[in-house]
């Protein structure tokens, strides 16, 4: 740490959490936090005005660890590392001289602004800013003050607790804080799509539960692992996620045995969206979630979209539906999901694939193909084979 006592604060725009929502969001943000910051050391997690406070409450505390956790937790839009002085200027010029230098190394022109949420403070703030600017440039008379396009942006803080003195502060998650948004049920294979599609909406507040479909063993048990790796990469940002695993085994060998080929995939996958609306019923959720995106592959045409679609009863999100690869890639690599989503193994939707498959399926040719297998009774018998797994955000530092 450094000589000057630091916290984190982090700001969680007062737009989105209005009115009666607000001290819920509140509770939401600091329990996240908290979840996260039990691997950095002991910290005391409060919140004050729209003001999330992380402060470190022993030497070793890794602060660098925390801000990499914070900047996770959706719901909240700006992020700093604040250095901590008394509410009287003596002890803020000192702090601001002492402390500022270090975060503003490779900048030339700067900004100070600062904010009274205390009114009694006895200087009003341009004053404020003005000496602190003032105290600035007696310590390096190179630097420059521009109001338009500065560097660097102070800001000082007189708040009810005491005075906060900060250089930039950077971009939070954004989004809504999870579990204000109701849950909802993710169909997570080990592609890259769909990772990106839970991140997705667990950044507009969704609590995540994952569902899983193996096809052992045409599936390997390391194509599982690689899927609860996946899981546990998205706990980053969702604390914790449940992530049931059903068995397509003989669902797709009864296809393979009597259906036409070319219809395979839709028919597995209406029996995956049948699957899956039960799992969600039985845990509530109010959505599936998957990662398609329109015209992909041929499972992914509006028609055949129609055709999965209409045998669940359970609004769908498909928050990558009108993304390019290129778009989902690079939220992938950002999120931390690609490297492990482009290992090889196969996945569930990959065995037997038909070589023609169907891009414009009319549906009562599928219910035809359909009425070759006994639906419900193998729907039946791949519930009953349904284990969980939970994964939770690692806490070891
Ligand atoms: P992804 O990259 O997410 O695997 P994809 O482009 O490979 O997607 P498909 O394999 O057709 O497309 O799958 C479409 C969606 O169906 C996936 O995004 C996922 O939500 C769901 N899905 C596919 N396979 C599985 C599986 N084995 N278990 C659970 N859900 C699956
Ligand atoms: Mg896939």
């Amino acid at each position: 740490m450094s000589e000057f006592r630091e916290v984190i604060l982090c700001k969680y725009g007062e737009l989105v959490l209005k009115g009666a929502n607000l001290s819920f969001f509140e509770s939401l943000l600091v329990k996240e936090m908290k979840a996260r910051a039990r691997r950095h050391g002991k910290f005391n997690i409060y919140h004050v005005q729209s003001t999330l406070y992380i402060e470190p409450l022993e030497e070793d505390c890794d602060l660098d660890g925390m801000l990499a956790s914070a900047r996770r937790v959706f719901g909240i839009v700006g992020i700093t590392r604040a250095a901590v002085a008394e509410k009287n200027m003596e002890d803020i010029l000192r702090v601001a001289k002492g402390y500022l230098p270090a975060q503003m190394v490779g900048k030339r022109t700067f900004r100070v602004d600062a904010k009274r949420a205390d009114k009694k403070f006895p200087l009003p703030s341009p004053e404020i800013a003005g000496e602190v600017g003032g105290a600035l440039l007696s310590v390096n008379p190179k630097w420059k003050v521009d109001l338009h396009e500065p560097d660097c942006r102070i800001r000082v803080e007189i708040r009810e607790t005491a005075a906060y003195i900060h250089a930039d502060q950077e971009k939070g998650a954004g989004g809504m804080p999870i579990r204000s948004n109701g849950r909802g049920l993710l169909l997570l294979s080990g592609g890259i799509d769909s990772p990106v599609a839970g991140y997705m909406m667990a950044k507009r507040g969704v609590e995540i539960e994952a569902l899983h479909f193996e096809s052992f063993p045409y599936t390997s048990e390391r194509a599982k692992e690689k899927v609860m790796q996946l899981a546990s990469e998205l706990c980053e940002y969702c604390t914790k996620i449940h992530v049931h695993v059903i068995s397509l085994t003989h669902i797709q060998e009864e296809l393979r045995d009597k259906c036409e080929e070319d219809y395979f995939t839709l028919l597995l996958r209406r029996f995956m969206m049948t699957l899956a609306e039960r799992c969600a019923r039985t845990y509530k959720c109010g959505a599936l979630i998957t990662g398609e995106s329109l015209g992909q592959v041929a499972s992914q045409t509006m028609e055949a979209l129609n055709v999965t679609n209409e045998v669940v009863n359970i609004p769908v999100f498909r928050p990558c539906i009108g993304m390019d690869k290129e778009e989902i890639v690079q939220i992938a690599r950002q999120i931390g999901t690609f490297e492990t989503s482009i290992l090889p193994y196969e996945d569930c939707c990959t065995v037997f694939t038909p070589r023609h498959p169907r891009t414009r399926p009319v549906l009562e040719k599928v219910l035809a193909q359909q009425a070759k297998v006994d639906f419900d009774a193998l729907v039946e018998e791949a519930w009953n084979t349904m284990y969980t797994e939970t994964c939770t955000l690692k806490e070891e530092r």
